[in-house]
C-alpha cells in the first residue's frame, strides 16, 4: 500500500494538479459563461415590456414636478422607496441637509410706459429670487456682454437690466445660454443693478426655471420673461419709449431643511466592498413635471434594479442605484453622499449619471479621463446591435457626476441624441408626452450592460483606473479650462477652498 502509494505519488500528484487545473478552468469558464448569460438575460429583459413606462407615468402625472423641499418631492422619495421595496431590492433613505428652502409660488409682471397702456407679460423667477414687490426702469442691455454694459452709462442701481437671448433648441444652445446668462449676471452685479430680466430662449411663450451663478446664495431678483413679450418690450424701447416694470414675486422661503436621496443596492458576490454607483436625480423643477429631466432615467434605474433582482442576477461587485435629490439646486444629494462615504470612496470603481433626457444614448462622457474610453468601448460591445457609440472625454459640470469627479473617481455621464431635451429643458412643457419611450427602452439595456460589465470586470481590467489625486484633478480642470464653467455653477470656490472634493 505504502509502496504502491509511493510509486503512484508522482502520478497522483500529476493527476491532482491536472484535475485541479481542469476544475479551475471549468469553474472560471462556468463563471464567465454565467456572467455572459446574466448579461444577455438582463439585456433581453430590459428590451422587453416592463413597468418602466407605467412608473414614469406615475412619477410625472400623479406626483408631478418635484422641487426639493416640496410635498411632491417627499411623495416621490416615498414612491421610489416603495418601488425598490416591492421589487425586493434593498433600499434606504439617505438624509442630508439642504442649505435653504425656496419654493416658487407666482410671479406677475406688468410693463408700464408713459405714452402707452400698461400691459401684462408672462414671467417666472429664477431660483432663490427673494419674494417681494419690485419696481424700476427696464434698461435694455442687449446680450449683456462686457461691451454691451460698457456702452451703457445709466445708473443701474434702481433698474432692472433687460437681457435678450439667442434661441435655444438643443443642448449646445443650453450651454451657451448658461454661459451668456452668467456673463450678464456678473456684469449686472458689478453695476449694482436692482435685478435682471432675461428674455426666454424658447418660442411660443415657453417659460422655464434656471439657477443663477450664486445658486442657493442668490439674493438678486432675476426673472425669465416670455420671448414674445420680451421682443415687444425691445421693439418699444428701440422706438424710443421708456418702460418701467412692476413685479410681484411670491415664493416660500425657509432655513435649512432635511431632504433625502433614495439608495438601493444589489450586493456583489466576489468583491462586495467594491461599488459601481449609477444615479439619476429624482427632484425636478415644477413648471412642468420633470419628465425628461429626469423622471425617465429614475424609472430606468428602478427597472434595472427590479429586473436584476427578478432574474436573480448579482454581479461580482456591489451595484448601487442612487436616486439623488437636491440636484437642481447644486447637486446637494450626491455631494452629501461623497462626504459621508469617504471611507468607501477608494472602493468606488465607477460612478455613472444619466441626466440628459430620453434621446438615444450615443456614448458616454468620460469626464477628463481619456484612459476610460477603451474600457467603456469594451463594455458597450454587448449592446452594439442597438446603437452606435462614441465616447467623448469632456468633463461635465452640472449634474451628479460632479462630486465624484472632484473625488477623483472614474465617472461617466450618458450622452444622448438631443431629441426634445433642449427645447423643453426645465420648462412647463417637460411632460410625459415628451419622453421617447422607444429610446428609453433601448437606453435601459445600454446602461444595464455597461453597469453589469463594469461590475463583473476582472480586477486587472480596472487596475489602471486609479483614483485621481487633487493635483491630477486640478490639472485636468486647467487643461479643459473649467474655471469659468465651475464659477458659473458656484462650485469653483468650494473646490479651491477645499470644502468640496478630495483633500
Ligand atoms: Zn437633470
Amino acid at each position: 500500500m505504502q509502496i504502491l502509494t509511493l510509486i503512484m505519488m508522482p502520478f497522483l500528484r500529476h493527476l491532482c494538479l491536472t484535475s485541479f487545473l481542469f476544475m479551475t478552468f471549468q469553474l472560471l469558464n462556468a463563471q464567465s459563461s454565467s456572467a455572459e448569460q446574466d448579461l444577455n438575460t438582463l439585456i433581453q429583459a430590459m428590451l422587453a415590456e416592463s413597468p418602466m413606462e407605467s412608473d414614469l407615468k406615475e412619477l410625472c402625472d400623479q406626483i408631478g414636478g418635484r422641487v426639493t423641499g416640496s410635498e411632491a418631492n417627499q411623495l416621490a422619495i416615498n414612491w421610489a422607496y416603495e418601488k425598490f421595496s416591492e421589487a425586493e431590492v434593498d433600499a434606504h433613505m439617505d438624509p442630508f441637509e439642504m442649505p435653504s428652502l425656496w419654493l416658487a409660488e407666482s410671479t406677475s409682471m406688468l410693463i408700464n410706459g408713459a405714452q402707452i397702456p400698461s400691459f401684462k407679460v408672462n414671467a417666472v423667477s429664477k431660483y432663490q429670487t427673494p419674494p417681494g414687490t419690485y419696481k424700476g426702469p427696464l434698461v435694455y442691455v442687449g446680450a449683456g456682454t462686457d461691451l454691451d454694459f460698457e456702452a451703457n452709462n445709466d445708473d443701474l442701481s434702481e433698474a432692472f437690466v433687460f437681457v435678450d437671448a439667442d434661441i435655444c433648441l438643443d443642448i449646445n444652445g443650453l450651454f451657451k445660454e448658461y454661459t451668456d446668462a452668467a456673463i450678464a449676471e456678473i456684469n449686472a452685479r458689478k453695476r449694482n443693478a436692482k435685478g435682471i430680466i432675461f428674455m426666454s430662449s424658447r418660442p411660443n411663450k415657453l417659460l422655464y426655471r434656471f439657477i443663477t451663478t450664486k445658486t442657493s446664495d442668490n439674493k438678486l431678483p432675476q426673472f425669465v420673461m416670455a420671448r414674445e413679450d420680451a421682443k415687444r418690450c425691445i421693439r418699444l424701447i428701440e422706438e424710443g419709449l421708456s418702460l418701467d416694470v412692476s413685479i410681484e414675486c411670491k415664493a416660500q422661503k425657509g432655513e435649512t431643511f432635511i431632504s433625502e436621496n433614495v439608495i438601493a443596492e444589489i450586493k456583489g458576490t466576489t468583491y462586495p466592498e467594491e461599488v459601481i454607483i449609477i444615479g439619476a436625480h429624482i427632484d425636478s423643477w415644477a413648471l412642468g413635471t420633470g419628465a425628461n429631466d429626469n423622471a425617465c432615467n429614475v424609472s430606468m434605474l428602478i427597472d434595472i434594479a427590479r429586473q436584476m433582482k427578478k432574474l436573480n442576477i448579482q454581479a461580482k461587485r456591489t451595484i448601487r442605484f442612487a436616486l439623488w435629490n437636491g440636484e437642481e439646486q447644486g447637486y446637494f444629494g450626491s455631494w452629501h453622499y461623497t462626504k459621508t462615504h469617504q471611507d468607501q470612496l477608494n472602493n468606488h470603481k465607477m460612478a455613472l449619471s444619466v441626466d440628459i433626457g430620453s434621446g438615444d444614448i450615443i456614448g458616454f462622457f468620460t469626464n477628463g479621463r481619456d484612459d476610460l474610453i477603451p474600457f467603456v468601448d469594451q463594455c458597450l460591445a454587448s449592446v452594439d446591435n442597438i446603437g452606435n457609440y462614441l465616447n467623448i472625454n469632456n468633463p461635465i459640470v452640472g449634474t451628479d457626476n460632479f462630486d465624484f469627479m472632484l473625488e477623483g473617481i472614474p465617472n461617466l455621464v450618458a450622452i444622448h441624441k438631443p431629441a426634445t431635451y433642449g427645447l423643453n429643458y426645465h420648462a412647463s412643457s417637460d411632460t410625459y408626452d415628451k419622453v421617447d419611450l422607444v429610446a428609453l427602452n433601448k437606453n435601459s439595456a445600454i446602461v444595464a450592460a455597461l453597469t453589469l460589465n463594469w461590475a463583473n470586470a476582472d480586477p486587472a481590467s480596472l487596475e489602471s483606473f486609479k483614483r485621481q489625486n487633487r493635483s491630477e484633478i486640478q490639472s485636468m480642470f486647467e487643461k479643459h479650462q473649467l474655471e469659468f464653467t465651475m464659477r458659473m455653477f458656484n462650485v469653483w470656490e468650494p473646490w479651491i477652498n477645499g470644502s468640496r472634493g478630495i483633500k
